[in-house]
Parts: structure tokens; sequence; C-alpha cells
């Protein structure tokens, strides 16, 4: 039985919300370990969208006719749920993007365009996703400015009396992530904000591997701007969220123009619309956002503590088989970590295995996980990541360690 069994979670009924973990690969039970590269989606999202584009589908905010106001004020809902969901103050700091990398894209250019200049500094950490690396590093190309980066130890925890010394006047943000895709290292982003607050600096954090396994609350981090992705959290493919406190999203300039974000416009010059529009150019993802508030719904029905003590057991359980199997190694060893395993196996390629796990009808994924920096601190070129979520299992684990156990016979 499951330790999580104690605390009422009932994996078979969550199992049960997900149809497409009930599919055949290569003539297998499909088993998902790659759910730091998106999640699979509950029915109650997939027939929430569903239901958008066969009873309700019109544009938003725009129209007069009945459809639209409905549409409005579903995806208007939306934004309260996600406000509700990460405790922000207001509705209008909660901005819809497509996405994570968009949301940082759309700091680095428009909070980039008004407070960074010349000789400034932003500093990033050894542990980022290359989506919060190369937004900052060509802002720091345009205004010439130096990008800093705080290390990590052979754990992959971040050196915080290090990042302290870093800190200086020249400082104008720190970016850091939540959660490591790579290695499941989870940051002490509270501690990291409140040290850069010391100096008054700003702090975005990436939050795409962290909303789906623990409850976040951006007033209690005292977050400036905080970020993360609808696919990532059994919500959508194309939408996210950037919140920003009102102070800062007051006074940065729009990332991206056109209709909707404007009040009046003439070709002499145009005004912007109030917060949320004024950074929601163009059509937004309506229905993405009812899908992720209907994820949303989702997670917090199901319990993100529960959640969290399920994901703790299998990580745990997934430590102590991967000790047993000779030649592998694990990287990652932070005192916090999220159910992400990234390992390698001596003499064998992860590529390779990769491809014999998969002929078992189990996904994992391998490379560098879009963190290369990451890889070349540990001096390797890539690993194999299994990344689990809500609704795996630890005889999925076991089923992971058998396929180990043909990739070392057919390669050893
Ligand atoms: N940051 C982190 C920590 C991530 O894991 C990812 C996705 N792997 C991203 C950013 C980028 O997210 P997206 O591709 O959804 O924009």
């Amino acid at each position: 039985m499951l330790k999580t069994d104690k605390l009422e979670y009932n994996i078979e009924k969550i199992r049960g919300d997900f149809p497409i973990l009930h599919r055949q690969v290569h003539n297998k039970p499909f088993v998902y370990f790659d759910n730091a590269a998106t999640t699979h989606k509950p029915l109650e999202v997939i027939e929430r969208m569903d239901r958008v584009y066969r009873e309700t589908n019109s544009n938003i905010h725009r129209g007069v006719h009945y459809l639209s106001d409905v549409t409005t004020r579903e995806f208007e809902s939306a934004r309260e749920t996600v406000r509700g969901f990460i405790n922000a103050r207001n509705d209008h700091e909660i901005i819809f993007t497509s996405g994570t990398t968009a949301g940082i894209n759309l700091a680095a250019f428009s909070f980039g365009e008004r407070y960074v200049g010349e000789n400034d500094e932003i500093v990033v950490s050894a542990l980022e996703h290359h989506a919060n690396i190369v937004p900052w590093q060509m802002l720091c190309e345009r205004k010439r400015a130096k990008l800093r980066v705080i290390p990590m130890d052979d754990h992959g925890e971040l050196d915080i009396e290090e990042y302290k010394e870093m800190l200086n006047d020249r400082t104008r943000l720190v970016a850091v992530t939540h959660v490591a895709n790579s290695i499941g290292t989870v940051n002490p982003v509270k501690k990291i904000t409140g040290i850069a607050h010391e100096h008054g600096i700003p702090v975005l954090i990436d939050g795409a591997q962290a909303v789906q396994h623990g409850s976040v609350d951006v007033q209690d981090l005292d977050a400036d701007m905080y970020v993360f992705s609808g696919h990532k959290m059994y919500g959508p493919t194309g939408i996210g969220v950037f919140y920003g406190k009102e102070n800062i999203l007051e006074e940065i300039p729009p990332y991206q123009t056109g209709g909707e974000m404007v009040d009046q416009v003439t070709f002499e010059k145009t005004t912007f619309n109030q917060l949320p529009l004024k950074f929601e150019a163009g059509t937004p993802n309506y229905t993405g956002a009812i899908g992720l508030a209907a994820a949303i719904d989702y997670l917090v029905e199901t319990g993100l503590d529960k959640i969290a003590a399920h994901e703790k057991d299998l990580l745990d359980y997934a430590a102590g088989r991967f000790a047993q199997i000779d030649g592998l190694k694990v990287f990652g060893a932070a005192r916090e970590k999220i159910s992400v395993i990234s390992f390698v196996l001596e003499d064998i390629h992860p590529y390779d295995a990769g491809m014999v796990i998969d002929k078992f009808g189990i996904a994992v994924r391998t490379g560098t996980h879009c963190a290369q920096p990451v890889m070349d601190r540990f001096g390797i070129r890539g690993t194999i990541r299994a990344s689990m979520a809500m609704y795996n299992t630890r005889e999925e684990v076991d089923r992971l360690c058998e396929a180990i156990g043909k990739v070392k016979e057919m390669f050893g």
C-alpha cells in the first residue's frame, strides 16, 4: 500500500481522470515519466475547453453580443482563479501569456527597457533553464549590461553566501528558478528574495516547475514577478501566467503592442489600456485561460499537499531502487527536491538508454534538458531524466527499473 493512501490519496481515481494514461505504447501499458517537459490533461480540462468551442466561443472584451459576454466573463473568472491560486493581491496583476518563456521575455524587454542600462547587472543562477538565461543575456548585449551567475555546489544547491556578495548598487534584477527542471533542486526563493530586497533589488521567479508540486503564495514569497506555464501543471499548451506587482506593471512599458492593449489611437499618438490589458495585445488565448482555470480547480480539488506527499513518496521509493542499480549515478542531491531524478548509466549514452526504455512503453527524457550550463557544471553531456507527477505509481518505478536492467544487459 502506498504511504499516501493513508492521506486518502485516491490514485486509481486520479489515474482514471487522465485518458491518455490508459493507452498502449509499443504494445505495452504506457508509463509517462516526462512530466517536467509537459504533463497530461485530466478530463476536466479537456471537457471544459471542448465546451468553449462547442457552446460559447466568441472573441472577448469587444463584443456586445451574448456569447462574447459569456466568454469574456469566463476568461476574467479564469484570471481570478489564477489570482487565488498564487494568492496575488489583485486580478490585474495576472497577465496571461503563452507560457513561461513568453513571461520571461516580457520581463526582459519591458523591465529591461525601463530599468537596465550600461554597466548594470542582472543576476541569474547556475540552475536556470535556458528560458531564464538567454532573454537576460540578450538584454545585457542590447544594454551593455552584465550577466552574473550564482554558483552551485556538487549537490546542486546554490551558494547563498556567494550570492550575497554578488549584489551591489548596479544590480537591477535577480532572476532565479523556483525549482530546477534538470535535477529537481528547490531553491530557497523566499530567502533569495529577502536578501535582494534588503538592497532594494526586485526578483523574478521562474515557477515553471514549482506550481504543480506545492502551494505557491507570491505575497508570502514577496516575489516581484512570478512566471509559469499551463501545460506543465495539467493545463493546456499555449497559455501561461506572468504575475507582476502592481507598481512594477504600472511602471514598465508594454512588450507587445496592437489591439486590446490600447486606450486611444491616433496616427500621432497612442495611449495604453489599463492593467492587465496593457500587457495582453491581440486576441488572448481565452480558451487556454479557461482550460488553465480547470487545471487549477483540479489541482486544488485533489489537494496540493496530498500531491506533494504522494510525489515525495515516489521520489524516495525511486531513489531507493536506483541506489541498488550498479553503475547508475544520480545528479542532484539537494536537501529540498521535487520528484525529478536525473541520472546516467556508466558507459551508456543517455540517448541509447532512452531509446531502449521507450521500447518498453516508458517515456523518459534524455539530453541536457534545456539546461546546458547545469550539465557543464557536472562535466557531463546529458542525463536520463525521470520526472514524476501526481498520477505516477511505485509499480511504474519498478517497470522503469526493469527496463534499466535490460538497457544494461544490451549495452553492458
Ligand atoms: N523554466 C523552467 C524551469 C522550465 O522547466 C521550462 C520548461 N521546461 C521553462 C522555463 C520554459 O517553459 P515553456 O517551454 O513552457 O515556456
